[in-house]
């Protein structure tokens, strides 16, 4: 009964995820004991694909949520509807999984607000619980329900971090790019390109990746491969593609673009 109403957040079809290191068996143990998990890592380097592989294998639902600036804890918690015969309580996306026991993933939680991010808390510690103030109510969360966030390092600032007292309540996993045959094999898989091809976009974005710090903010990422890849099987040319879907993106410096062409043209 209860999972009818996670029906549409089911992982039907097992997700492709290549594993880079020990990060499913770790996961594995983590859901065991319910662990609240953090992938830390870069924007595009797997860390999404990785939780829905994971809910397919332990056979959760994933309910996930993309954090933002402007949410506020009714996002995440619920909140009353106005309705013709009166009002009825809708259950947020965290309330959603913690009464049903899905796997609740909320992608780059360091950008919600820190007054937002503390509902979190007392679903994380031993008392796994969720209290809906403005409902009078306090949900005990479904045994089979696990909190998972993704955290990228890079992007933290005073302003923006997250709180030691959030941190500490989570275990974590590093992600990062997987290493060179690995990502060639990914970008392979994911776009249909030869591994020739693979291969060299992966050279190319190893390249950029030097130049973070160095007039570059962030790597170039495993997504950004895939979409110059998938470009390239639809018959783009390589050159044309790397500028639009590796280069032009990433930087809004003419010199560095120039500069990022060049390397494009060694191997294209
Ligand atoms: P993140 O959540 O870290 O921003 P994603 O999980 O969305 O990044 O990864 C971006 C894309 O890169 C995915 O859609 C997938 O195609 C690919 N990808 C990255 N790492 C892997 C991996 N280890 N196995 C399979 N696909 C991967």
């Amino acid at each position: 009964m209860a999972d009818d109403v996670l029906a549409g957040y089911r992982v039907t079809r097992q997700p492709y995820y290549r594993p880079v290191a020990d990060e499913v068996a770790l996961f594995e143990a983590a859901y065991s004991v319910r662990m609240p998990m953090m992938l830390k890592g870069p924007t595009g380097c797997g860390k999404t694909r990785f939780v829905e592989y994971m809910a397919w294998k332990l056979s959760r639902p994933l309910i996930t949520v993309a954090c933002h600036e402007d949410m506020t804890a009714s996002d995440l918690v619920g909140r009353f509807l106005l309705e013709a015969s009166g009002t009825r309580w809708q259950d947020g996306p965290l309330a959603l999984a913690a009464r049903h026991g899905a796997i609740c993933y909320l992608d780059e939680v360091v950008e919600a607000r820190q007054d937002t991010t503390v509902v979190i808390h007392p679903l994380t510690d031993n008392r796994r619980v969720l209290p809906l103030e403005k409902k009078g109510e306090l949900v005990r969360a479904h045994p089979d329900f696990q909190i998972v966030i993704s955290y990228n390092p890079g992007y933290q600032s005073l302003m923006k971090d997250l709180k030691q007292s959030t941190k500490q309540r989570f275990g974590a996993l590093d992600f990062g790019y997987p290493e060179h045959a690995v990502e060639a094999e990914i970008v392979a898989h994911e776009t249909g390109v030869s591994a020739e091809v693979a291969d060299k976009l992966v050279a190319i974005a190893e390249r950029a990746r030097n130049l973070k710090g160095h007039g570059l903010d962030e790597g170039l990422s495993t997504r950004m491969l895939i979409h110059a890849g998938s470009l390239i099987a639809q018959g783009v040319s390589p050159l044309a593609a790397c500028g639009v879907a590796l280069v032009r993106p990433i930087t809004d410096d003419p010199d560095m673009r120039d500069a990022l062409d060049a390397a494009v043209a060694t191997f294209f």
